[in-house]
């Protein structure tokens, strides 16, 4: 059953293993939600004093912080590959952790016991795997402001 404001999720492929992967469509609350914490806000307080009282701000208040709390950690933990592990965001922030975890996270898979399914991984040509071995082996040019 579709919402009637459009799926909150994106379905693509992972960039590395090309996996079909899902995640969230929004990162932040929209107006809908907003619209929504400030209804339950106004029931809230409509049930509790029986009149709509100025503490009502404080549940529409905490009712959005808890929302937005919940929506970026929901986003977040959707983002990365659940077949490969690989994260666009450590992956943009630095690839060299991503690799990490990457290759943390092909290991442990490697090593389960459960069936799984194989993974179409890039194939690095020998050639290609030298010119990144250099690039490895030379020093970072620190960024200049
Ligand atoms: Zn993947």
């Amino acid at each position: 059953m579709g919402s009637p404001f459009g799926s909150r999720k994106i379905n693509n492929y992972c960039a590395f293993c090309r996996s079909p992967h899902w995640h969230y469509r929004h990162r932040n609350l929209g107006v809908l939600h907003i619209g929504i914490s400030l209804i339950s806000s106004v029931l809230i307080s409509l049930y509790a004093f029986g009149e709509l009282d100025t503490r009502l701000t404080l549940f529409f208040v905490v009712g959005l912080f808890i929302s937005e709390i919940f929506t970026q950690v929901r986003w977040r933990l959707a983002l990365a590959c659940r077949q490969c592990g690989f994260d666009p965001v450590i992956y943009k922030k630095n690839p060299a952790d991503a690799v990490k975890i990457v290759k943390a996270h092909l290991d442990r898979r490697q090593h389960s016991s459960m069936a799984l399914r194989p993974l179409k991984l890039p194939v690095l040509s020998s050639h290609r795997a030298q010119a990144l071995q250099k690039t490895e082996n030379q020093p970072r040019l620190s960024k200049q402001i």
